[in-house]
């Protein structure tokens, strides 16, 4: 049986194919701590793609509140519970090495089970129908559910989460770079693109087995009854190749990320290297965040899949349950969005600064505006500017680090 590197996890893994990597992989980095959940990301992809018949429940990007929603309902609670159970007391990591089993490996030693390419489960239609529940519900004190906690709501060095908290996720799918869905499909429909690593399913092959749907820990593709086939996420890829006429043909950014209120998604393109990792790109903004500032971290890395998908957690959530969903590296890059430095703050400024892809960015030093004290040390604020290239090595985006302020004339002060 083939095993693959999965630097997530920090050791080999079995998965079902020999491990091939696309040239490029479509990868993106969401800042949890500035969500709105104004579901604009949502509706953008469901206007472009999900507006059909027999796509009524389709929503290939969602946000959830945490730590009751999700859509369809339950989908991690259940999965971890499953691993849980095949693997008791053992599903950990020790030293930024996951000591315990992937959705491939608890699958591949199940004895005496129906087999499967990936542990999962396909969710019951009840599951599909509330795509939003449990919005804005927070974690209640213990024993008295429906209640505020008194003093739950201050963050500093001695308490640094909150005791009554919830928190936002946005979700589509990952594009990993060892996907279940492709492992597990009996048709060899899904495939994953060489050129830009993202993963498609061929409608012509696809004969609605919703293999894929049982695989995907992140329960991303979904069922579509008019064709009989599913369908997922496209990964926006007429825009990412540079089919969109806004830009120019410029390598443009999915739907779901350019139309972000609140600025907190940054999707992009990482050069692969021949061992499958991402090549060394000191200057790609997804690079620098992933690698170099470590800021941003993958979704349930312990599923398996090397997802594509990074966060940067939100600092106000007890440790021990975000340990759980980003894997470890939990509280240095809490750490490091609390108290930022130079270059990691001129980065976070480009975040929504243009619809194109940022290829490469740079950093011009400006003056220094403010000081303060910042994980018990001393931090200083720079106007620093960030500038943004793009494909072809031409400047797409200048920003600078303290967002220039306009005070409307009094004439306007009441109107348009
Ligand atoms: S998130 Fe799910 S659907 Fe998307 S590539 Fe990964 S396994 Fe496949
Ligand atoms: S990348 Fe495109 S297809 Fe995928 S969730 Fe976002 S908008 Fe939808
Ligand atoms: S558009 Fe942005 S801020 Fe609004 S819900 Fe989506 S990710 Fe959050």
């Amino acid at each position: 049986m083939p095993t693959v590197k999965n630097w997530q996890l920090g050791r080999e893994m079995h998965y079902p194919y020999d491990a091939a990597w696309p040239k490029r992989q479509l990868a993106f980095v969401f800042n949890t701590n500035r969500c709105i959940a104004c579901q604009t990301c949502t509706m953008a992809c469901k206007s472009t793609w999900t507006f059909s018949k027999g796509q009524e429940h389709m929503w290939w990007n969602n946000v959830e509140t945490k730590p009751y929603g999700g859509y369809p309902q339950g989908w991690d609670v259940k999965l971890l519970a499953m691993l849980e159970k095949e693997n008791p007391g053992r599903q950990v990591w020790r030293d930024g090495t996951f000591t315990g089993k992937t959705v491939f490996e608890a699958a591949r030693d199940r004895a005496g089970e129906q087999p499967q390419r990936a542990l999962g489960y396909l969710p019951s239609d009840d599951e599909w129908r509330y795509p939003n529940t449990g919005e804005d519900v927070a974690v209640a004190p213990k024993g008295a559910p429906g209640k505020a906690h008194a003093t739950g709501v201050a963050l500093s060095a001695g308490s640094p989460a909150h005791q009554t908290w919830f928190f936002y996720l946005q979700r589509l799918c990952n594009h990993c770079s060892y996907p279940a869905c492709l492992a597990a499909c009996p048709r060899k429909a899904i495939y994953k693109r060489p050129e830009d690593g993202i993963v498609l399913i061929d409608q012509e092959r696809c004969r609605g087995y919703r293999k894929c749907m049982e695989a995907c820990p992140y329960k991303k593709p979904m069922y579509r009854s008019t064709t009989r086939t599913a369908e997922k996420c496209i990964g926006c890829y007429p825009r990412v190749t540079g089919k969109e006429p806004l830009t120019g043909g410029a390598p443009t950014e999915a739907r779901c990320m350019t139309s972000c209120v609140g600025k907190i998604r940054l999707q992009g393109l990482v050069e692969i290297g021949p061992d499958g990792r991402w090549k060394e790109d000191r200057n790609n903004p997804l690079y620098f965040l992933v690698h170099v500032a470590k800021v941003a971290l993958p979704l349930y890395p312990q599923f398996g899949t090397q997802p594509n998908g990074y966060y940067i957690p939100p600092r106000w959530v007890p440790r021990a349950y975000l340990e759980q969903m980003f894997g470890p590296g939990v509280a240095e890059a809490i750490d490091a969005y609390q108290a930022p430095s130079r270059e990691l703050l001129a980065v976070l400024s480009l975040f929504r600064a243009t619809q194109k892809i940022i290829f490469r960015y740079e950093v011009k030093a400006g003056k220094k505006v403010y000081e303060t004290t910042a994980n018990g040390k001393q931090w200083e604020l720079f106007d620093d500017t960030a500038i943004a290239y793009g494909h072809d090595g031409r400047e797409i985006a200048r920003t600078t680090v303290e967002e220039p302020f306009f005070v409307r004339p009094e004439a306007h002060s009441n109107g348009i």
